[in-house]
């Protein structure tokens, strides 16, 4: 018993010795039986404050009383039929809802599918097939899914390429701007423009540029560790896609849905993309995630290449249409800004009396904490994020780690004042903890994925 949490030890050894370890498990014991709102209560009847809402596809919180109770209803209508030939009013009426949230006055079109990944795959589809062209670029530390293309499209190690490629071709990775880790005293303006020629290397050597069906991007990096890059660079990389009829799309899956303080976090740019991937807390947690694009873009695949028995699945589509209510009646948006500023004025505070947090990224109810060696070094410091996320969650916290040492702050947009000061008690505590070297890791847990 490693985390004094007899029944969760029990089963997860269990569920180990049936399920092919493909997650990366942080909380090796962590069982969850129930969850509300930004609370999360595992087998043993110990509660937790979720901070992983984002991840867990809860914007709108752990069964919200409007999601449950529309899904209820469409079961007793309609579970499914294959979507492959048939649709419902439930998914009719989503897809027309979301063709309104587009940024941006166009036709849109919507294509279902059932994972973030697999909206992603259809991204680079619809790409290739609209343009004619076959190349895709995407970005260093980008994380886009697990399906082919997705992870193709993603950030891949040599490892993962040795397992499982060759990989999907023709996809160029390019750099993302990384404004914590820079030359001294360079400017906003002057990352910028070093990262920009980075983007433009490839088109300057050996790529045609009318051979790039479009970019993939995130427009602020999620998995990477919560990381908005300059406007303009952003900005640029859009015009120069406009230029040369190179479409523009976005990963929405982790930052979208009014998590970073707007509806779609491409919209901080100004920039209307051609094409958005979204999933995740579309459906607060059941299997939904769509491309929404332009019409003429959508309309160039044809039928059968981007299609899912269960895509759009009505009970899933009623679970979506609770969220879009919620996120309007609740101004989760706006929420999410008022809470993102409170929230980094607390970080910011801790930031002054520890050294070992070395950089407060906050956009909207949505952080990245850097656990550093020091704020000078900024040396990135895994064994102490992985640390303090031990004691967070034996103190009732569910926090993960990013890119090993960013701590992930994204709870339910639903999470109460209350609530958010608990979190704040809490994190100052284990700070205290780390920092007077009180904090031992559990010999089994130095060997797990961290
Ligand atoms: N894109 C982004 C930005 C994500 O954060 C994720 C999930 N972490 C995905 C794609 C993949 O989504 P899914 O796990 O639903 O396939």
């Amino acid at each position: 018993m490693a985390w004094e949490n007899d029944l969760g030890d029990q089963l997860f050894h269990e569920n180990m010795n049936n399920v092919a370890p493909t997650g990366i498990v942080q909380y090796y014991n962590l069982v969850i039986k129930s969850a509300q709102g930004a609370e999360v209560t595992d087998v043993e009847g110990k509660q937790y404050i979720d901070l992983l809402g984002s991840a867990s596809a809860m914007n709108v919180g752990h069964n919200h009383p409007h999601v449950v109770a529309a899904m209820k209803q469409q079961i007793d209508e309609l579970v499914s039929y294959d979507a492959g030939y048939f649709t419902n009013p439930t998914s009719m009426k989503l897809a027309e809802r979301l063709t309104k949230l587009a940024p941006g006055d166009q036709k849109y079109k919507v294509a279902f599918g059932t994972s973030g990944s697999d909206a992603n795959d259809g991204i680079i589809k619809f790409a290739r097939a609209a343009t004619g062209r076959s190349y895709i670029i995407s970005f260093e530390g980008g994380y886009h899914g697990t399906t082919f293309g997705a992870i193709s499209a993603g950030a891949c190690d040599v490892n993962m390429v040795r397992k499982i490629g060759p990989l999907v071709p023709n996809i160029v990775h390019v750099p993302f701007p990384d404004l914590y880790r820079h030359y001294p005293n360079e400017t906003v303006h002057e990352i910028s423009m070093r990262y920009l020629a980075d983007f433009m290397r490839p088109f300057n050597t050996y790529l045609p540029a009318d051979e790039v069906a479009c970019v993939l991007i995130e427009p602020i990096q999620g998995d990477a560790g919560i990381i908005k890059p300059p406007d303009e660079y952003i900005q640029a990389i859009h015009t120069f896609c406009q230029a040369n009829g190179i479409l523009f799309a976005v990963d929405e899956i982790n930052q979208g849905l009014g998590r970073s303080g707007k509806m779609w976090s491409i919209e901080h740019f100004g920039i209307e993309p051609d094409l958005i991937a979204t999933g995740k807390s579309i459906a607060a947690g059941m299997p939904l995630s769509a491309v929404i694009g332009k019409a003429d873009i959508m309309d160039a695949l044809g039928t059968s290449a981007h299609v899912f028995t269960t895509a759009g699945n009505p009970v899933c589509a009623a679970a979506s249409s609770a969220v879009l209510d919620i996120i309007a009646d609740e101004k989760l948006p706006e929420k999410s800004v008022t809470d993102g500023e409170y929230a980094k004025e607390q970080f910011l505070k801790l930031q002054a009396r520890f050294d070992f947090i070395g950089d407060v990224r906050m956009f909207g109810l949505n952080g990245g904490i850097e656990i550093v060696k020091d704020k000078i070094s900024k040396t990135p410091d895994n064994n102490a994020a992985a640390q303090i996320i031990f004691r967070a969650f034996q103190k009732g916290l569910i926090l993960v780690k990013l890119a090993g040492n960013v701590l992930r702050f994204q709870p339910p947009l639903v999470i109460t004042r209350a609530q958010l000061d608990q979190v704040f008690t809490i994190l100052e505590e284990v700070f205290n903890d780390f920092q007077q070297d009180k904090i031992k890791l559990p010999d089994e847990l130095k060997n797990m994925v961290w």
